[in-house]
């Protein structure tokens, strides 16, 4: 599974690989690929995952602590992509608890990006001025431990998590200025067909809103959830765009490519968020690997989110400066197409700020210096445009407080 065909005469198809199933040799192809049997078989205990593999004594551990912040889950689809006898498998790291889980440190939060301060109704997330997020349910088809909602998902944490929707509604028929709403959650392909085509239909129903996207990592922890059905639901409510959520080459099967293509066909564009975890994706030939996949399955790699301060997160984070050098070891270096935004969240809430590497070499009232992917410099005529000599601009006060 590991040594992905780097390239060659096949390249493209080679590199997908069908979820491996060892470990449920047994079950009929039918069951494995219906997503109502993925969710009822979900590892969802310390008995359910020892009896599949053998444990750290540091996930035994995180596995009993996340009863009380983040529930265990994980699809038998997903499981299968985890190489039970490496300890370092960038599947195992994303989805299985450690004991680091337990420990806070002082900058984390358990709201990182202080969403419930911006939300004026249950569920619903009011921060930049043209656009919402609505939080249409609680639960994910699986659960990533460094999940920016852990406050309110699976409903371990004991989170008061009710969404009112019809408050929202009300909200967004009120609210002329919002032009895009954002279903995330949870996941909203959890919903029932029926569930998510009556709410869709309802935002359709309110002339202002333009532009609808759904957040989903259920393209790639179920893939077979992806039916014909649901597809057709989705193209009923075009234009749609969907934000998927893969960190690693891996978690691109032939199933999630599949399920992707079918999206496609429906006329869904797709982009791909990930966050940068250390351990999984914190190497540009890992996420250069990641996104040409992507682009082959016709998914234009959109955010790489720095990983929010949440709480007993660390051992996942990444220095702000790794983002920064994957983004240059990509730009001019692969195609244009391939290339994330690098994106920090503010902490507190002040919306995500995109953080690229610097070009720009000096500036002033003639001329722009910058360099360029190669390091070789070159210069820019820029009379009148460019006032005096750059300086960093002026600092607001600093946020939150
Ligand atoms: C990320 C986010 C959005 C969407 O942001 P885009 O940059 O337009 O993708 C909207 N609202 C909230 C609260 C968000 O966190």
């Amino acid at each position: 599974m590991s040594n992905d065909d780097p390239g060659g005469p096949t390249r493209g198809r080679a590199r997908f690989r069908p979820a491996p199933r060892n470990d449920w040799p047994d079950v009929p192809e039918a069951q494995w690929n219906d997503w109502r049997w993925q969710i009822k078989h979900r590892l969802a205990s310390l008995a359910d995952l020892e009896s599949r593999m053998r444990l750290t004594a540091s996930e035994r551990a995180g596995i009993l602590f996340s009863a009380h912040k983040l529930s265990l889950g994980i699809t038998p689809h997903f499981f299968s992509l985890i190489e039970k006898d490496n300890l370092a498998c960038p599947i195992r790291r994303q989805v299985i608890p450690v004991i680091d889980e337990s420990r806070t440190d002082d900058a984390e939060m358990s709201d990182p990006v202080g969403e419930d301060s911006a939300s004026p109704v249950p569920g619903l997330v009011h921060r930049y001025p043209d656009r919402v997020l609505l939080l249409v349910t609680d639960r994910c088809a699986a659960y990533c431990r460094y999940c920016t909602r852990s406050r309110l998902v699976s409903g371990a944490g004991g989170y008061d998590f009710h969404p009112d929707l019809e408050h929202a509604l009300a909200y967004l028929r009120a609210h002329t200025e919002v032009r895009d709403v954002l279903l995330s959650g949870g996941d909203p392909l959890l919903l029932s067909d029926d569930k998510l085509d009556h709410l869709l239909g309802a935002l359709r129903a309110i002339p202002h809103l333009e532009f609808l996207r759904i957040g989903s990592r259920i393209p790639i922890f179920l893939p077979q959830r992806i039916t014909p059905a649901l597809c057709a639901i989705l193209r009923k409510h075009h234009p749609l765009w969907m934000s998927v959520h893969a960190n690693h080459p891996r978690e691109i099967t032939t199933e999630v490519r599949d399920a992707l293509g079918r999206l496609s066909d429906a006329g869904v564009p797709l982009g791909n968020q990930s966050v940068l975890l250390s351990g999984v994706n914190d190497s540009v030939e890992v996420m250069r690997e990641l996104t040409h996949k992507l682009l082959l399955c016709r998914v234009r790699p959109y955010y790489l989110y720095q990983c929010d301060l949440i709480q007993g997160s660390r051992h996942l984070r990444t220095p702000i400066s790794r983002g920064i050098e994957i983004i240059e070891g990509l730009r001019g270096h692969t195609s244009g197409y391939a290339i994330p935004q690098f994106v920090v969240d503010a902490p507190g809430g002040g919306g995500k700020v995109p953080i690229n590497p610097e070009y720009i070499i000096y500036r002033d009232a003639e001329r722009v210096v910058f360099r360029n992917f190669q390091g070789r410099v070159f210069e820019y005529p820029d009379p009148g445009k460019n006032g005096a000599p750059r300086a960093l601009p002026e600092a607001a006060p600093v946020a939150g407080g």
